[in-house]
Parts: C-alpha cells; structure tokens; sequence
C-alpha cells in the first residue's frame, strides 16, 4: 500500500473486484467501500492522484515512443447517469490528450452493423504506449441486446466465452484491462434524471430514452449478473464500482488507473545519446 493515500483502508482493485457469488442486487450503490474519508476530503486528494496519474500515463507514453508495446484499456460500463462522463472528464481528463485514445460505442452503425460485433472494438483497441478508454463496449452486446432481445439467444449466449477468449488475447499482447461496471441507485439516477431536465446546461445529456431503459432495470440487473459472473477472469477481472457519491467513484476508478500502470513496473526510458556530450555541445551552440 505504499503509494496509496492512508484514507484508503484497503487498496481499492482489491475491496472492488468482482469475486464469485456477488449479487448485483446486493451492492449498496451508496457505499464507499474501502475509503475512510469524506466528501470533504475529496478535491484536494483527487487533485493529488490525478497528479500521480498523469505521470505515470506519461511514463506508459514515453516507454511506448521508446519501443514498449504494452497498453492499458479503461473500459467503462454502467446504466444511464452512472457518470462514466464524469470520469471520462475529471479522471482521465487529468492525463496528457497525446497518450489517451477515447472511444464512445453507441448503436451500431450500418458499417458496423455489417461486420461481427468485435470489428469496431478491434478498430479502436490503444496503440503502444496509449490508455485507451471505452465509454460503453462489446460489453453492450451482452446488455443492451440480450435485454432488447436484438438478437436470438444462442447468439448473445455464445459472447460470453467469445469475449473471454478476444480479452485473452488482447491481455497477452499487452494490453492491461481495466473493466469497470458503475452501478447507480434508481433513486440517485431519478434525481440526475431530474437536473438534467432543470438545466439547461444538462439538456444535452437527457435522452428520453434512458426512462424507457429505466423501466427495464430488473432485466438489466440479470444482464449485469451474467457479465460479472461469466466475464470476470483471473486475467481480466470486473470491478464494481458504486457511484451515487460521485467523488468516491472517481476518486476509486483514480486508483484502479494508478494500480493498472504500476503494475507495468516502469521506469523512464533511458536517454538514447550520451547525455553528458549533448550537455557540451548545447553550451557550445
Ligand atoms: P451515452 O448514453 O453513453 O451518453 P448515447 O446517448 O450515445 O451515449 O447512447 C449510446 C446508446 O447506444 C446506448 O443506449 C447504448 O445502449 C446503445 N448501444 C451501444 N452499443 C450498442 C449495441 N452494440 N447495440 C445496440 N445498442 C447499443
């Protein structure tokens, strides 16, 4: 826990991970899990991690100009007003734009819709040395359409174990996941429901479809489950993330970042001309 601020009581990809058996009815979406703080300790130390963040994200960037190849992939699931905006803004935000390839999935194009339901994910997998981050994912092609039956059953049935097997793939050639499942209370997402349609400022975040998706809630949550249950693996664990405090849910998706590049276990890449020649002949230009 060396690096982890001490109003951390446990490091949060461990308290977040998804472990067999968790019911996705049973998360307390209210809960701050592992963090010992309040909402008053927030700005100061999502200041300070954000910090920490964007240095080790431009240390993944430096190491792939030099030749790394590995990547690390944010991929952020949640129901409508869960914040994956927020985290989009104010945590990844925080990074240098050069080293961060963002990507929103909405419904599939005519184009998309024409390939396999991977084709568009593989398109906009990170390239060395960036953190890549997936607002939505293949993930809906287990949610939004098994929920909305867009296709038949044995079709979204066999993704499961398709999605294992690309995720596999993907964490062997360097890519460290980091698979986030949001999870809003229907009371915290009725009152963001609501500023949105109080604010002007918020209207173009209202889509009068997200009610319709509200209402099917129950089906979601069965749909969350099978996720979480079939898709969290040792290699590419779920963390499960409550995000009613939205200063908690940055705060915690902050660490889960900082976690997944220290485990790169990088340093900066080493000078690649002799540093003490080059000192001498600046003096001299
Ligand atoms: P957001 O709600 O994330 O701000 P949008 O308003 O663009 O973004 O919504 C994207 C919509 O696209 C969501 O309703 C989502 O369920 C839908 N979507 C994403 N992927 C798929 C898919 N593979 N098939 C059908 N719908 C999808």
């Amino acid at each position: 826990m060396a690096d982890l601020p001490s109003l951390w009581t446990h490091e949060p990809h461990h308290i977040l991970t998804f472990r067999p058996g968790d019911k996705v009815a049973d998360i307390d979406a209210g809960a701050t899990p592992g963090f010992d703080g309040s909402k008053s300790d927030a700005p100061e130390l999502q200041a300070e991690r954000n910090e920490r963040f964007a240095e080790l994200q431009e240390m993944l960037y430096a190491n792939g100009r030099a030749g790394d190849s590995r990547s690390v992939l944010l991929v952020l699931q949640g129901m409508d007003t869960a914040g994956k905006g927020g985290i989009v803004k104010h945590v990844v935000g925080a990074g240098n734009p050069q080293g961060i390839d963002y990507t929103s999935f909405g419904v599939p194009t005519a184009e998309e819709k024409a390939h396999g339901y991977l084709w568009r994910i593989r398109n906009a997998l990170p390239a060395a040395g960036q953190v890549g981050v997936f607002d939505r994912s293949h993930y809906e092609d287990v949610l939004v359409v098994r929920v909305h039956n867009l296709v038949p059953p044995e079709v979204w049935a066999a993704r499961y174990d398709e999605i294992n097997a690309f995720e596999k793939e993907l964490v062997d050639s360097g890519t460290t996941l980091v698979k986030v499942a949001m999870f809003v209370s229907l009371d915290e997402q009725k009152r963001r429901l609501a500023e949105r349609l109080e604010r002007p400022d918020k209207y173009w975040k209202y889509n009068p479809g997200d009610l319709d998706e509200r209402k099917l809630w129950p089906a979601y949550q069965e749909a969350y489950q099978a996720v979480l249950d079939k898709t969290s693996t040792g290699y590419a664990p779920w963390h499960v993330v409550p995000c009613d405090r939205k200063w908690y849910s940055r705060l915690a998706i902050t660490e889960l970042l900082i976690e997944a590049l220290k485990s790169l276990g990088m340093s900066w890449p080493p000078a690649d001309f002799d540093v003490d020649a080059e000192k001498k002949r600046l003096t001299q230009a």
